[in-house]
């Protein structure tokens, strides 16, 4: 059967291949915290999100337990989210600022995204093993979003996560490529890699990532993008 984003979103959601993580994000859903009491958690792993035919592909770290675990929606319901999705709009990627929920109306515009870990891991946290167990979501994806001229790493783990994924595809990629806040690559193809630091609140409650600092690689991102 040809595969489709629909269809590696319906597996992934049913997804149960890390017992560590599906009990971590059941237990979360089913505890919950204080502000989110009368909430009904989401508790499975995360599909993508985006367009289909994107230019540029976002690759995060995994689902918070608070934000996408409890909504559905990658980077949704959390800081990350609110500092990812209103730069995003701030760039022209989003067609709104906010990330609440799945019915907030969200749409993504030349733009997908998509962590290396699908569910909310203990302590913002997958295992190496984990995220690589995980890999086969973004294989597919990556082969099914043939228009990605951009990558954009969301910290160094979603860079280690996304090389070893190109590596697995039988790409030729060199080893040791450096991670830092506006560092470029080369892919080949007339793809290009971009890092940021990651949207955590570590990041933008210390000022290590400020949105004048995002925008300024989604500025990067675009500039590329718009040579064709
Ligand atoms: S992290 Fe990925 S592979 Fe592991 S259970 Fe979640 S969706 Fe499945």
């Amino acid at each position: 059967m040809r595969d489709s984003l629909a269809r590696v979103s319906r597996e992934v959601v049913g997804c149960e291949r890390c017992p560590r993580l599906r009990a971590w994000c059941r237990e979360v859903a089913r505890t919950r915290v204080k502000r989110f009491r009368d909430e009904e958690y989401w508790g499975r792993p995360i599909p993508g999100f985006g367009d289909p035919r994107a230019r540029l592909l976002v690759v995060g770290l995994a689902p918070a337990a608070h934000g996408g675990n409890r909504t559905g929606r990658v980077f949704t319901g959390d800081r990350s989210g609110d500092f990812l999705f209103a730069g995003l709009f701030r760039a022209g990627f989003a067609s709104q600022p906010e990330s609440t929920g799945r019915d907030d109306g969200l749409r993504l515009r030349d733009c997908y995204v998509a962590p290396v870990a699908r569910c909310a891991p203990p302590a913002n946290k997958p295992t190496p093993a984990e995220v690589a167990t995980c890999r086969e979501y973004l294989v597919r994806e990556w082969a099914l979003l043939g228009d990605v001229r951009a990558v954009l790493v969301l910290g160094r783990i979603a860079l280690d996560g996304f090389l070893a994924m190109l590596r697995e595809t039988g790409r030729d990629v060199p080893r040791g490529l450096a991670f830092g806040h506006g560092v470029v690559h080369d892919l080949g193809g007339g793809v290009r890699l971009f890092c940021s630091f990651h949207v955590s609140q570590q990041n933008t409650f210390t000022g290590r990532l400020t949105p004048r600092s995002f925008d300024a690689v989604l500025a990067e991102v675009k500039r590329h993008l718009a040579r064709g």
